[in-house]
């Protein structure tokens, strides 16, 4: 046993902790949880425990379905008490393991971990900070009634709004749990919340957006409303992204910093772009999972339709933002394509092996786009070299399909699993008669 587990035995009989939910992420991107008594901790962090990963989405093939989580101390915090519950829960990540030791090829959290060391590999460590956005509803929620917490705007101050308290409540219950967060502001829908996670390593991001979407959803029941990370919850209102910054360091040194550089980015930070731009379409399926994201996509409200970037350009898929010089840990590129019902897991790991493609190929960073390419023609779009991001789930997944990047990133199986699961969700998709259709065949409404 280690330092960090005989700690986390230590804490568990300190604060006489009842429960502790064992944590992990199937390959759609689901939180899936098995709670387990302080008594069996020890075996857990010697042996593992056993699990049937065949009922878990994309988790195993049928033939080899048992399974081990093996928690990872490093996660361990205590889960705020909900609904006036006072049994003391504390939770940890897993990483999911065959019953003969490796770790299981379709482990989402194993995917990026690999991804991870083959940045080590080549000198750089990765930093990610998501922004992740919401929409806050009031219940009762139906399919009929869909009805924002509030009619605020972007960066509005809610005298006395749901919205403003909702956001005081979830970051304090973040930052108690060790989830430092950087921003929190009202977004452009009414109703629509963001919340910023602050720069640490890719796998802690993505368990970080994890526990945030836990932990948003269960502050918004507490408080009667419902949060949804839809990407397009409203055809009149902005979707919701999840707007991703990464950064290279080498040592201490933030390798996408060069004060002679455009912008004060390096040649690293150049070619990491490039490489982001040239598998966007293919890394969309992944990055942009279900039927729904495509409508953020192609729907306006500043989410990003075409391959391109920019500086101050919020039409640009790639923006490198503004910083303060005297700043240059903060050196960093913004990915604005992903949305918040991602697996983080699997997205964060195509973004890096994007990038990472783009270093080690020696991409050259075509122009910038200055203007605002949404109101560009085709023609001139064309011209320029700007193509379109897929527009809808099924040209995702065909793009995907021909991808080696995506493929060796994510591993055969569980490209194989998104594969199918992404086509059946655009099947029963076609197979719907919209309520758009009915009007425009039965005129009325
Ligand atoms: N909601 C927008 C999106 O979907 C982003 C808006 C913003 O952060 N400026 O990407
Ligand atoms: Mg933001
Ligand atoms: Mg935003
Ligand atoms: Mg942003």
């Amino acid at each position: 046993m280690d330092r960090s587990q005989e700690h986390v035995l230590q804490e568990v009989a300190e604060k006489d902790i009842r429960f502790i939910r064992l944590w992990f992420t199937d390959v759609a991107g689901v939180l899936k949880s098995v709670s387990t008594d302080p008594g069996e901790l020890e075996d857990a962090f010697h042996e593992g425990i056993g699990f049937d990963g065949s009922a878990v989405q994309g988790l195993t093939r049928v033939c080899e379905s048992d399974m081990l989580l093996r928690p990872d101390a490093s996660t361990f915090q205590m889960l705020p008490s909900v609904g006036g519950d006072d049994d003391r829960v504390a939770r940890m990540f897993c990483d999911v393991h065959t019953p003969d030791g490796r770790q299981a090829a379709s482990d989402p959290r194993g995917v990026l971990a690999r991804q991870v060391a083959r940045a080590q590999e080549l000198g750089f460590t990765v930093m990610v900070h998501p922004e992740i956005e919401f929409y806050l509803l009031r219940q009762p929620v139906s399919v009929e009634r869909m009805v924002p917490v509030d009619n605020a705007g972007y960066f509005d101050h809610v005298v006395r709004g749901t919205s403003n308290s909702f956001r005081r409540r979830a970051v304090r219950i973040l930052e108690d749990m060790g989830i430092p967060v950087e921003f929190s502001h009202h977004e452009g829908g009414p109703g629509q919340n963001e919340i910023d996670l602050r720069a640490v390593d890719p796998v802690r991001a993505a368990d970080n957006i994890m526990t945030a979407r836990t932990i948003i959803e269960e502050v918004a029941l507490g408080e009667d409303l419902m949060a949804t990370f839809m990407p397009k919850p409203f055809t009149d209102h902005p979707g919701s992204g999840m707007h991703t910054h990464l950064s290279l360091f080498e040592g201490d040194e933030n390798a996408f910093h060069a004060p002679a550089g455009r912008y004060q980015l390096s040649e690293t930070g150049r070619r990491f772009i490039a490489g982001l731009l040239a598998h966007a379409g293919e890394i969309a399926a992944i990055t942009n999972q279900h039927v729904n994201s495509y409508k953020r996509l192609w729907g306006g409200g500043e989410a990003p339709s075409y391959v391109c970037w920019g500086h101050l350009n919020r039409s640009a898929l790639v923006r490198v933002p503004l910083y303060k010089p005297n700043k240059r840990r903060a050196a960093r590129i913004e990915y604005r394509a992903p949305d918040p019902s991602a697996n983080p897991y699997l997205a964060l790991a195509c973004l890096i092996a994007a990038g990472l493609d783009g270093i080690a190929k020696r991409m050259e960073l075509a122009p910038e786009a200055e203007d605002n390419v949404w109101d560009l023609s085709d023609r001139e779009r064309q011209v320029m070299g700007i193509h379109a991001l897929p527009n809808s789930l099924s040209q995702a997944v065909a793009a995907m399909r021909s991808s080696e990047l995506v493929a060796a990133a994510l591993g055969e199986e569980v490209f194989d699993f998104v594969i199918r699961n992404k086509l059946n969700e655009w099947r029963e998709y076609r197979r719907q008669i919209t309520v758009q259709e009915l009007r425009q065949f039965l005129k009325v409404h």
